[in-house]
């Protein structure tokens, strides 16, 4: 063996340690994902020529890091593994055939082999145990053999059963733990806002939530689970994983409904494919397929290499980051007047688009990133969240001769105002604030968006703007269908749609239009709590700064703020206006539950239910936590569907919304609501 070989080897281990780290550990890594893949796969095939280089404890052989000794540490019932990797055909074909040769050699017949097809959700790997049907204990992976005790922050995710109906008396479910990519992109924005340090990716900021001590943070963030296998088990068997799955599904866990079952190798990677192909119009973040031998049996015979299962292996998609070079950052203006800085890159491709913008969030995130001009950084791209620079590369880190660090401009790029940055604060800000066209756009552009009024996107409200159509949010109000047709572009139908979409605007819940007003310090989040703290404006409005302070995830400079901002003439000239036009101004029925089987769930009703009226329909909805919209977007979870449902469900059956009947809506809620007639969610087609 060459010391070369030798050399490289033990660099690679070093590197792929220190990245483990960041991963796994400080969930912050500093290369793309494709970089780790690298690394590893050199590591492989180094270790495959020089088999005397492997060590037991090489990255090639272990799974994830130690867990961290902040929380106590459990012992895995059964070791959570990895899995080997296809990244075409060809590899899966190979797998396919490795794995009838090994069972030859065994002497086992393969017959008439089944494979299941699931998607690889890039989340927190959890296992969930449970003894007689009560959830007992809940853990991340850590090291495969060894890992965190989570179990009160996975309390609060709704789709998390707590207890369970026939259970045998122990019984792991193993799944992944996931932000929606909404509730990701909403995230980092308020995160952003607060200057605080944005994460990388969703799966970073499942983890993030998830892997700290706090249950009331994790409780904040609308975190789901998607499970997808059994571990130990006991009192029960199963023949076949698809078996296991569907039992898992019938007993309130949430298991993918589009996970399906093959016989040949063409018939899934077809799967496969067709699964690349719906992934950017998932609500959460999947990074590959994961294909397992159906039948339990072959899969123990199957056994496991390193750290590998033999009977599975993960399809992986071209990654969602790429890395280029940063050619400048360039600046805008946000809703608040604040120096938005993003980068102009050289063109490059991530997951099949081509990005030439990324966004790079706010002045502190820039400095804390420590991006440069010239620099080679990584850009990541998650559903349709806008691209967004991840940071410099490593290599890029080492640059003797680096550019100097991107300073905001000294006048406004919008409306040529000097800016200023205000003595204690932390961003560069353009003065102007009631007529700098470009806040006002921003502004207009959030209230659309957090009200999702349908047909009024980014560049009609730029087009309204500029025509001297609206002036400000409020404005939107005012618009009328012939004020309409008379643009170029707009006829009768879209006006008139246009003019519908406003109005149903205005059913919109309290805390979405207390977002929508763009107060600094107001994001998602705590609007959210705002709302159900004070239950009305008028109470939020007359609410000194030390009662802002007692709500949830309000900090003093924060509520002094929002205190400020709620106190501005021009603030309480805007509520009033959008009062006026009969804006919801008080949070609507009981204080929503924090737990519930739909916490954190967007349902749409449409047509008639045989048996639950809508009001029925949503006050159950609301009382499982979930909530009810009037319109399907991305966003919705669920699309509840009775007879004559109209376009809503074209559209649902568009964007892959799940559709369900009245039985599947009842068998989502809990047990005690009469008459729960399915024991699973019935989808209808
Ligand atoms: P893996 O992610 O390739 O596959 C194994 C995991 O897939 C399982 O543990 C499970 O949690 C998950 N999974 C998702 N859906 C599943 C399903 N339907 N069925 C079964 N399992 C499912 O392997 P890994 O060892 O967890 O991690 C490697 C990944 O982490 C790679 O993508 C690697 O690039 C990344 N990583 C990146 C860095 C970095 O610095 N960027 C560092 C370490 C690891």
């Amino acid at each position: 063996m060459s010391a070369t070989a030798e050399d490289r080897a033990a660099e690679l281990r070093r590197q792929l340690r220190h990245h483990n780290h960041r991963y796994y550990v400080l969930d912050d890594p500093e290369v793309s994902d494709s970089e780790y893949d690298a690394l590893l796969n050199e590591l492989r095939d180094l270790e495959a020529e020089h088999p005397d280089l492997r060590t037991p404890d090489s990255p090639t052989q272990r799974v994830g890091a130690e867990p961290l000794d902040k929380f106590e540490q459990v012992r895995h019932l059964q070791p959570m593994l990895s899995l080997a990797n296809a990244r075409n055909e060809e590899e899966m074909a190979a797998w396919v055939v490795r794995s009838e040769r090994y069972l030859a050699r065994q002497g086992v017949e393969m017959g008439d082999v089944r494979f299941v097809a699931e998607p690889k959700i890039d989340g927190l790997a959890i296992s969930l145990v449970y003894e007689n049907g009560v959830l007992v204990r809940g853990a991340t992976r850590g090291n495969g053999e060894i890992g965190e005790e989570v179990t009160q922050n996975l309390r609060t995710i709704g789709a998390i059963p707590l207890r369970i109906e026939d259970a045998p008396p122990l019984l792991e479910v193993r799944g992944e733990v996931y932000l929606p990519l909404a509730a990701f992109a909403r995230l980092n924005e308020q995160r952003a806002e607060a200057g605080e340090p944005t994460f990388a990716n969703p799966r970073n900021s499942a983890a993030g939530s998830i892997r700290q001590l706090d249950p009331q943070l994790a409780a904040s963030r609308p975190l789901s689970m998607w499970c997808y296998g059994v571990g130990a088990l006991e009192g029960l068997e199963f023949e076949t994983h698809w078996e296991s799955l569907e039992w898992l599904r019938g007993h309130g866990f949430r298991v993918n409904r589009d996970v399906e079952r093959h016989g040949t190798v063409d018939e899934v990677v077809a799967a496969c494919r067709a699964w690349e192909d719906r992934r950017d119009r998932l609500d959460f973040e999947i990074d590959g397929v994961v294909v397992k031998v159906d039948d339990l049996d072959l899969q123990r015979q199957l056994g496991v290499v390193g750290r590998e299962p033999r009977g599975a292996i993960a399809w992986k998609f071209a990654p969602s980051t790429a890395t280029t070079t940063l050619q400048g950052v360039a600046w805008n203006v946000g809703r608040t007047g604040h120096m938005v800085p993003f980068a102009q890159l050289e063109p490059v491709q991530v997951s099949g688009v081509t990005v030439r913008l990324a966004t790079l969030h706010n002045e502190e995130d820039l400095r804390r990133k420590d991006v440069r001009e010239g620099d080679e950084v990584i850009v990541m791209r998650a559903g349709d969240v806008i691209p967004q620079v991840v940071s410099p590369t490593a290599k890029a880190q080492k640059r003797k001769r680096r550019s100097a660090p991107p300073a905001p401009p000294a006048s406004c790029p919008a409306c040529g105002t000097p800016t200023v940055k205000p003595e204690g604060g932390v961003w560069t800000i353009c003065p102007n604030r009631t007529g700098c066209p470009g806040q006002v756009f921003q502004a207009v552009k959030h209230f659309v968006g957090a009200m999702d009024i349908d047909g009024l996107g980014e560049e009609n409200a730029r087009r309204f703007l500029q025509q001297g159509l609206i002036e400000s949010m409020a404005d939107i109000y005012e618009l009328t269908v012939e004020r309409l047709a008379e643009l170029e572009g707009f006829g009768e139908i879209s006006g008139r749609n246009l003019v519908e979409a406003i109005e149903a605007s205005k059913r919109q819940p309290f805390h979405l239009v207390l977002y929508a007003l763009g107060i600094p310090g107001i994001g998602y989040v705590n609007a959210r709590n705002l709302a159900r703290h004070f239950r009305s404006m008028d109470a939020l409005l007359a609410a000194s700064e030390e009662e802002l302070t007692a709500v949830e995830g309000m900090g003093p400079i924060m509520a002094t703020t929002v205190h400020e901002t709620l106190a501005e003439e021009r603030t309480g000239e805007l509520i009033e206006r959008l009062r006026g036009y009969g804006l919801r101004v008080e949070e609507e029925g009981a204080a929503a539950p924090a737990e519930g089987p739909l916490v954190g769930r967007t349902l749409v009703l449409t047509g008639t239910l045989p048996n639950l009226t809508r009001p029925d329909a949503t006050a159950r909805i609301e009382a499982a936590g979930g909530k009810v919209t009037g319109s399907v977007s991305k966003k919705t979870d669920y699309l509840v569907a009775g007879e004559d449902p109209g376009t809503k469900l074209t559209k649902a059956q568009e964007l892959g919304t799940e559709v369900l009947d009245e039985d599947g809506l009842l068998a989502l809620l809990p047990s005690d609501a009469p008459p729960a007639a399915a024991a699973a969610p019935r989808r209808r087609r």
